[in-house]
């Protein structure tokens, strides 16, 4: 019986992984750090602490610091909204209103904490998200690629939709994702997980982290809704 599907943010809801990327690569290089931007969507999903984290133990040896990712994080912000607005993801919206119309409560969960980005969620999506649906970066300790957000999800499902507040369980959900490491949080979860693959990425990136189904992009996804029988 599924009551919720749980959305990812970023290259799913939003075009802006183009964007991310850009920003990840540049501030990250211009701090010493050498990333590339096929690293960016390879490591899509995970906080920035993790994604901060993995590159100062990979290239200095040492776990980074409270002070360098509140900075890095905070340059990659400024360099991420030096670009236009990201679009909306083509196809999202007739999905959402599908899956709206068919009684299934919409949850966003993400590794963002990026406020531009979150705080148009309710403004450019309007009647579909609940700030109580949301989980971000703020809301979780480790992030994707652990089941941590997509858990936290189902939790604060039951909290809404349940007489008793317990949690959804994770048939009565699906994910949608566009991220390997994101794909393996939901696998992680227990929860049915569909991938859009909105990016560069082959589908392979996808699928070896365990993805039940694969779209090559929302509009895809959004057509086939009718005929998946959920
Ligand atoms: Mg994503």
């Amino acid at each position: 019986m599924l009551k919720s599907i749980l959305f990812d943010m970023d290259g799913v809801l939003f075009d802006s992984m183009p964007y991310h990327a850009v920003a990840w690569a540049k501030v990250c290089n211009e701090y010493g750090l050498a990333m590339t931007e096929e690293e960016v969507y390879m490591n899509e999903g995970r906080t920035g602490f993790s994604t901060i984290n993995m590159l100062t133990k990979r290239q200095w040896g040492r776990e980074t610091t409270e002070e360098e990712v509140e900075h890095i994080y905070q340059l990659k912000c400024i360099a991420f909204n030096e670009f236009p607005p990201a679009p909306k993801m083509p196809g999202t919206e007739s999905l959402l209103t599908q899956v709206k119309a068919s009684g299934r409560t919409i949850m966003v969960v993400t590794g963002s904490g990026q406020a531009s980005l979150l705080d148009r969620l309710t403004t450019n999506y309007p009647g579909f998200f609940r700030p109580e649906l949301i989980v971000c970066s703020h809301d979780v300790k480790h992030g994707k690629p652990n089941p941590e957000p997509y858990l936290m999800g189902l939790q604060k499902l039951g909290a809404a939709l349940n007489p008793d507040g317990a949690p959804l369980r994770p048939w009565e959900a699906l994910v949608v994702e566009n991220a390997p490491l994101g794909v393996r949080a939901g696998v992680a979860a227990g929860v049915f997980t569909i991938a859009a693959n909105t990016g560069p990425l082959p589908d392979s990136a996808l699928l070896d982290e365990g993805a039940n189904l694969i779209f090559p992009s929302m509009q895809a996804f959004s057509d086939a809704w009718g005929s998946l029988n959920l």
